[in-house]
């Protein structure tokens, strides 16, 4: 399991073929199938991958366990090409488990749109945003809890958690997809936080499916 920010993680939970199914994919345009992967099939993911022929990639399926705030959820689940399910605040109680960003997370933003740095700030500071944090979520737990024992629905009591609430989902993507994610999340123009998911995933990508990855990287990191 990869243990993911401070309550966090991401698990491969299952894994559908991997660089054999992308050439088999590709070869099936001539009738021929590979058993095993030589210096040809290497070359023909390279191939595929810099000519941006996408579809064999779709062949190759990877199913993750995440528990993330929800903050960074809604950013993951902007990723269309893929199928979420997740923990319903209507049918369960949820934790009032909450992200805090470790001291030297905080951080201030810089500049201007389009081209903001994130710089660090006092220890003292980040002390106190963090108290700040506590003190916020100490009142929303609060409330959530004392609403339900009111008997308040989950679905309305449930409101008044904050985006630092941590959720699970179970994630199904093809490694084109995938690849997509990975090129945006895990860059240094996303936000801190998901890409702290998406570092672990693409270390379990580059396990699974090692030629994929590395003709990945290969083509600059552009998803095929
Ligand atoms: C650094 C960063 C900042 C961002 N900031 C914002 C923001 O301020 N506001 C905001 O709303 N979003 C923001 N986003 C989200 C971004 O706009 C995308 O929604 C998100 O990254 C998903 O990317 P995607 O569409 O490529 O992925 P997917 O939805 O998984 O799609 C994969 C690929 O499928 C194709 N595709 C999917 N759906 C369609 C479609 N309907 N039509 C045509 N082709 C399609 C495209 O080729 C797409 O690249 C940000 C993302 C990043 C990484």
């Amino acid at each position: 399991m990869g243990n993911v920010l401070d309550h966090g993680f991401v698990v491969l939970e299952d894994m559908m073929g991997g660089d054999l199914s992308v050439v088999n994919a590709a070869r099936v345009s001539f009738a021929q199938k590979s058993t095993r992967l030589d210096d040809s099939e290497v070359g023909l993911i390279k191939y595929l991958m810099k000519n941006h022929h996408g579809t064999p990639f779709e062949h190759a399926v990877f199913t993750w366990r995440v528990k993330a705030p929800i903050f960074v959820t809604r950013e993951w689940m902007r990723h269309r090409i893929g199928s979420f399910n997740e923990w319903s605040g209507r049918y369960s109680e949820l934790t009032t488990e909450f992200y805090f960003p470790a001291v030297e997370a905080v951080r201030k933003q810089v500049g201007k749109p389009g081209a903001y740095t994130y710089e660090a700030v006092s220890v003292g500071e980040a002390v106190h945003t963090r108290q700040q944090l506590k003190d916020t979520y100490d009142h929303c737990a609060y409330t959530y809890k004392h609403l339900l024992a009111r008997g308040i629905a989950k679905e309305l009591a449930s409101r008044v958690l904050p985006t630092a609430v941590y959720t699970q989902f179970v994630w199904t993507v093809n490694a084109r997809a995938l690849m997509n994610f990975l090129a945006l999340r895990n860059s240094e123009h996303a936000q801190f936080e998901i890409r702290q998911y998406a570092k672990e995933m693409e270390a379990e990508f580059d396990l699974y499916m090692p030629h994929t990855a590395g003709a990945f990287a290969e083509a600059g990191r552009v998803a095929p």
